[in-house]
């Protein structure tokens, strides 16, 4: 990964709230520090600059590895995977009623939720925990 500094970290760690931008996990939660996730790749031509990283877990980082594009489950179409800084998440995606699943709701949403297995079972206890105390799925 290339260089980035910490002013430029923390721009990123308050631009996404401190979620990931895919998962919506809240770092206060996760014993692992948040990756800064160049949504392009560097080794696809990916820069550092601001509009081309994003606050990301370790899971969905290294699901997401140097993936752009998957297949929409539903249609099996090439699909650009979700983009955190030009696409909005609601957009996209929502939780199911109990608010443990992760929904997509469009070709994008549908073809992320897969490739990053944002509904992985290793994810799936803590978010019942973490709806059983308030705090999730995040507001806003
Ligand atoms: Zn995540």
């Amino acid at each position: 990964m290339t260089y980035v500094s910490k002013a430029l970290r923390e721009r990123i760690q308050q631009h996404f709230k401190n979620r990931c931008s895919y998962c919506q996990s809240s770092q206060q939660f996760v014993p692992i520090a948040f990756e800064v996730e160049h949504i392009q790749p560097v080794a696809k031509g990916g820069t550092n600059v601001e509009d081309n990283l994003c606050l990301s877990c370790r899971m969905c980082n290294a699901y997401k590895g140097m993936q752009i594009e998957a297949r929409d489950p539903a249609t099996n179409h090439l699909t650009p995977l979700f983009n955190p800084r030009t696409q909005k998440w609601d957009d996209h995606f929502e939780w199911s009623s109990e608010g443990v699943m992760i929904v997509g709701k469009t070709p994008v949403g549908r073809s992320t939720v897969d490739a990053l297995q944002l509904n992985h079972y290793l994810r799936l206890e803590p978010r019942k925990l973490w709806v059983k105390v308030g705090k999730h799925p995040p507001q806003g």
